[in-house]
């Protein structure tokens, strides 16, 4: 299984506009971080996690053809504007996209996108082909085995990803009984951690750290930062076995 980060940044994305702090001024090409989401590639998969505004950039700066299904955490902005961008795909594959989330993403989805949902709008290139699907347990797609992980992310609940020993965990700011019960034995652990300061539905680093200490993964790496974290300094105090991503960044699972 391959893992690459197409996106490490929260929803403001780094640099911010308008921003002239030493990260979003920064030359380290590991400071500039695009909407998050990730590309899981195995011998008969290639997934999606999410699809923000950034996905058109993020397909061609890794030459994304071919997608078979998208997996959705939640309904956020930072996590589903990319769908126009899906048109290319239905093209390519000549068939509709199958887009995994649970209720709540799903309608929020329909909402956002209503038009590609009203029967009413002329057929068309415009329009991309969606086949939304509601999780509601584990799910096959090709050899990739899924497990949805329930996650905390202020007052909503909203999902996680377990695939064998992988877990992506974004926008989260507390893990429950339930979440705890999925996640031992992790090899690879991909964690929110938004910034110093504490915040009310993300990690901050200190949080991040700690549970991610508890998980004991192998290798933990952190994701959804914002312009408070620089990626050089921020790395050379973190515990061993842990690091923020950043876009690029490519794991192979075994
Ligand atoms: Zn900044
Ligand atoms: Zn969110
Ligand atoms: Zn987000």
């Amino acid at each position: 299984m391959r893992i690459t980060f197409l996106g490490t940044g929260t929803s403001h994305g780094v640099p911010m506009i308008g921003c002239d702090c030493d990260t979003c001024r920064s030359s380290d090409p590991r400071d500039t971080r695009l909407r998050p989401s990730i590309f899981v590639e195995s011998a008969d998969a290639r997934v999606l996690i999410d699809a923000g505004p950034d996905l058109r950039a993020q397909a061609l700066r890794h030459d994304i053809r071919r997608v078979d299904a998208i997996l959705f955490t939640h309904g956020h902005a930072d996590h589903i504007l990319g769908l126009d961008d899906v048109r290319r795909f239905n093209a390519i594959m000549q068939r509709g996209m199958p887009c995994y989330g649970d209720a709540q993403t799903l309608t929020d989805i329909r909402r956002t996108f209503h038009y590609v949902f009203d029967p009413a709008t002329p057929k068309g290139g415009g329009l991309p082909a969606l086949d939304l699907i509601e999780i509601d347990g584990p799910i096959g797609l090709g050899d990739l085995d899924v497990r949805p992980v329930p996650l905390w992310h202020g007052s909503r609940q909203i999902l996680g990803f377990r695939m064998g020993a992988f877990a992506y965990l974004t926008d989260c700011n507390r893990l429950d009984d339930a979440a705890w019960a999925l996640l031992g034995g992790l090899e690879v652990l991909v964690l929110d951690a938004l910034r110093i300061r504490p915040h009310p539905t993300h990690f901050s680093l200190d949080e991040a750290v700690d549970v991610a200490a508890r998980l004991g993964a192998s290798r933990t790496f952190f994701t959804h930062m914002c312009h408070d974290l620089p990626h050089e300094s921020t790395n050379a105090r973190l515990p061993p076995g842990m690091a923020l991503a950043y876009d690029g960044l490519v794991l192979e699972l075994t």
